[in-house]
């Protein structure tokens, strides 16, 4: 695969999918910028492993939900790298509960680093990305932003926001040559899938088509191509890979 760009930030890739999303990336020879917000060490063995490998990256620490810090944090890759090309708003939580269980704040914090998180990170990359004209952004939504899940309509809210906002925003960019897909991962083995028991794993699996839960990498592999010149074609989709459980 080629890249047209050389500098990409990866939110959220302390651990589980962004850690992939960076190796992999970091591996094509790009610039990797593994953001984090609170793994300190996760990220830096990440960035240590990455480096070993002669692959170019650095952490940033910032918390995406944070417009003032984000901004700041572009400003520092503009200054030393003088572009952005790729970003991968991959950061997010979860924090389930029943609706009439649920407060306020559960919904508030969920929707303010998924969706506000996508929204800032967006917002200050498509400044440097018209300026440029070029650039592509990937949004990782989720399965449940499609069909809803139980006990995360907080979660399902800011996924499905995600991509609404992905659909406006590559009609919105697409003249200036900035591509904007999202990735709608089913269950994938990282920390966030950690606490489901075996007999939720199995009632899962049961339902997957491939019989297994993803890894990190299946989800790696798929940034990598819509980053990528040969899906320069490719704006505006929501693409779903979850070993076969919606169909
Ligand atoms: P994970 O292992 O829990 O990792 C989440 C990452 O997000 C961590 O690196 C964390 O960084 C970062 N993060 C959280 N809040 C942040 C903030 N305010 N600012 C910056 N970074 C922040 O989760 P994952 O499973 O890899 O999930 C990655 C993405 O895929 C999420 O958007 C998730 O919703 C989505 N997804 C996951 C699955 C799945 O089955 N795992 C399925 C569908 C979609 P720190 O630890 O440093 O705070």
């Amino acid at each position: 695969m080629s890249y047209k760009g050389d500098v990409v930030l990866v939110t959220g890739a302390s651990k589980g999918i962004g850690a992939a999303i960076a190796i992999e990336l970091a591996e094509k020879g790009l610039n990797v910028i593994i953001n984090y917000n609170t793994s300190q060490e996760q990220a830096d063995a990440l960035n240590e492993t990455i480096r070993k490998n002669q692959g170019k990256c650095e952490i940033k620490k910032f918390d995406v939900s944070n417009y003032e810090e984000v901004e700041n944090a572009f400003a520092q890759i503009i200054e030393k790298y003088k572009t952005i090309d790729y970003l991968v708003n991959n950061a997010g939580i979860v924090s389930d509960n029943l609706i009439i269980k649920m407060k306020a704040d559960e919904f508030d914090k969920v929707l303010k680093t998924n969706l506000y998180g996508t929204f800032n990170c967006s917002k200050i990359a498509a400044k440097y990305m018209i300026k440029q004209k070029f650039g592509v952004i990937i949004n990782i939504s989720s399965i449940i932003g499609l069909f809803g899940n139980a006990g995360q309509a907080n979660y399902a809210a800011s996924k499905a926001g995600i991509i609404g906002f992905t659909k406006s925003l590559a009609k919105e960019l697409g003249s200036r040559n900035i591509r904007i897909n999202a990735i709608a991962p089913g269950f994938i083995e990282t920390d966030m899938t950690e606490d489901l028991n075996i007999i939720q794993k199995k009632f899962l699996t049961d339902k997957i088509a491939l019989k297994r839960l993803g890894k990190s990498s299946d989800i790696a592999h798929l940034v990598s191509f819509l980053l990528s010149e040969e899906a320069s074609y490719i704006t505006g989709e929501v693409i779903s890979i979850n070993g076969g459980l919606s169909i």
